[in-house]
């Protein structure tokens, strides 16, 4: 997989000081680089022709050394229940999709990290084609503002961000946390740290970064099995953690950093929803400090695997509930819409 970094040619690509060493060199003063600044990262405007206060020359100049982005909306639907899902074209043509999901009391955006993924999940659409490119700080920039304006738009503004879309974060540590740092700044949207959570399914060398690096998100682990025999045919990465080392990151982040981490557990008819795997998941949860997320699966048709029925659903939460384990069942989205992961990218590229 091809890795590029945040500081490549593309506008929204750019830090700040970057930005401000450019627009020095052009002859204009650093106070021009903050209003560009203020174009990009709290208005979402990556075109340099709208951003009508920055004079011509500098507009030009700009233009030369790191054009605007080729970041485009290719598709964009929206379910019944509200849930809206698009597929970006990036740069060199590969698709990439973000959803926005309503709820009752919040409005989440699921942002992307990679094209494709190679961790190759056997139940996601993602994992299909491998992993194809890690994106720029700046695409997923980009990305999060666009979702944030559509959100904006729907009357119903954007409340929550989720790391869980197509790819493993933690194989894009760097250019990440630049995105996320950038999406929580002052000088940029402000979005509240703790409504921002990456989901890994559990890469060491990136959770232990992130874990010291106290950065303020929240952390989820990709759990879907309570051993490691399941969990290695759901996931089927060799150098995935193993369930106890997950446990383990979990109760080293607790100490670290003082915040609790959720173990996101996707539910699959027939292969992990049983009253046992419950069992065992509440004997897990017994020696862990974290919170159990189970997301009943939203069907690809490509894969042969099913959403468990309501029955099963709440005999496992029940068993879960039994012995105190905190646990939220996230409701279906978007099903009339391919919403889950992947699986709008995988059908337009195929
Ligand atoms: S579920 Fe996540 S980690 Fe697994 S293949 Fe899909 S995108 Fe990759």
């Amino acid at each position: 997989m091809t890795s590029r970094n945040s500081s490549s040619s593309r506008l929204s690509d750019l830090s700040r000081e970057e930005l401000e060493t450019l627009t020095k060199a052009s002859g204009e003063s650093s106070y021009r680089a903050g209003q560009v600044w203020q174009w990009l990262s709290q208005k979402g405007v990556f075109d340099l022709d709208s951003m009508k206060n920055i004079p011509a020359k500098l507009r030009t100049y700009l233009n030369d050394q790191c054009p605007a982005s080729a970041l485009a909306i290719t598709h964009n639907s929206i379910a019944v229940d509200g849930t809206e899902k698009v597929l970006f074209t990036l740069e060199d043509g590969k698709l990439i999709e973000s959803v926005l999901i309503p709820a009752e009391k919040r409005t989440t955006i699921c942002l992307s990290s990679q094209v494709g993924c190679a961790v190759g999940c056997y139940f996601c659409a993602s994992g299909i084609d491998g992993g194809k490119r890690n994106l720029t700080s700046g695409e997923m920039f980009e990305v999060f503002m666009t979702m944030r304006r559509l959100s904006i738009d729907a009357d119903r503004p954007v409340t929550n961000l989720v790391v869980m879309g197509m790819g493993e974060p933690m194989f894009n540590f760097e250019n990440l946390m630049t995105t996320l740092d950038r999406i929580n700044a002052k000088d940029g949207p402000n979005f509240g740290a703790r409504r921002i959570t990456v989901s890994t399914v559990g890469i060491a060398a990136g959770v232990a970064k992130f874990t010291a690096s106290k950065r303020p998100y929240n952390l989820a682990f990709s759990l879907h099995a309570p051993n490691d025999r399941l969990r290695r045919k759901i996931v089927p990465l060799e150098s995935a953690m193993t369930v106890e080392e997950i446990r383990q990151a979990a109760l080293l982040h607790l100490r670290e950093t003082g915040r609790e981490v959720t173990f996101e557990y996707v539910m699959l008819k027939g292969v992990n929803d049983g009253p046992r795997e419950a069992r065992e998941l509440r004997r897990l949860m017994k020696h862990t400090q974290a919170a159990v997320n189970l997301i009943p699966y939203n069907p690809v048709p490509q894969l042969d695997f099913d959403r468990p029925d309501d029955g099963a659903i709440d005999r496992f939460v029940d068993i879960l509930l039994e012995a105190g384990v905190k646990v939220s069942v996230r409701r279906r989205k978007g099903a009339d819409i391919n919403a889950a992961c992947g699986q709008l990218a995988l059908r337009k590229s195929h």
